[in-house]
């Protein structure tokens, strides 16, 4: 039986394998685009009344998600994040932008959490960027893909607790220019705790953000944000 790490390294391999294909989808193997139409509305089909108001963790003015973190969705990702399917960026961030289209509006800059650089070595890249990259792209507004750096490379957040994530990642950010009150969309892939978006967004705060808006693909269906900065530890 093949174990988690064997797994993991022939991960990307089988994201080569199919990118030396012609465009198919990654979820359901329909030739003709990464994620094709039917696939796209099934995830948008997921999204629920709670999308509109999930509670934001500190730091964070607005949240907002595609979808709740499971089925079709939990495979995007994994795709995404462990697949080697880079090219899933691009529809994935239209599809943020079709759902969320109140998340980009009065942005200044949009902002992706980093990962640390040696986590950047071994999966090779930074699914929040490709995403920020992408939503850029497509929305027209403006990115600036290494403000904040990760100074400390957390271990996983899989599996820790929410008081145990929120130890994790404090402190872990920082922004590597003083901003001047700009109104910042912060990306990423999954949200479950808040807890590393949260930590990224107070750093954005303290360097001079006037505002951070998070943004990103799925929420744990066991997110609930802390309500103070004090309940989040
Ligand atoms: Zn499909």
């Amino acid at each position: 039986m093949a174990t988690l790490q064997t797994w993991a390294r022939r991960a990307p391999l089988r994201g080569l394998i199919d990118l030396a294909m012609p465009p198919h989808c990654a979820l359901c193997g329909e030739m003709g685009a990464w994620l094709c139409t039917a696939c796209s509305d099934a995830i948008l089909a997921l999204r629920q009344a709670r999308q509109a108001a999930l509670p934001a963790p500190p730091g964070i003015a607005t949240l907002a998600a595609v979808a709740p973190h499971r089925g079709l969705v939990r495979r995007v990702v994994h795709q995404l994040k462990y697949g080697g399917m880079r090219v899933l960026a691009a529809p994935l961030a239209e599809l943020m932008m079709t759902a969320c289209p109140h998340a980009l509006a009065q942005i200044d800059l949009i902002v992706p959490v980093p990962l640390h650089p040696r986590r950047i070595r071994r999966r090779g890249y930074n699914q929040a960027v490709l995403l920020a990259e992408a939503l850029a792209a497509c929305s027209g507004r403006a990115a600036s893909l290494d403000l904040v750096e990760r100074t400390r490379d957390t271990r996983s957040q899989v599996g820790l607790s929410r008081s145990a994530r929120q130890a994790n990642v404090d402190g872990a950010f920082a922004v590597r220019q003083a901003l001047a009150g700009e109104r910042l969309l912060l990306i990423d892939d999954v949200c479950t705790t808040g807890a590393t978006l949260s930590a990224c967004a107070i750093a954005l705060r303290e360097a001079g953000a006037s505002h951070v808006t998070a943004l990103t693909l799925a929420w744990a269906e066991r997110y609930r944000a802390p309500t103070s900065r004090n309940d989040a530890v």
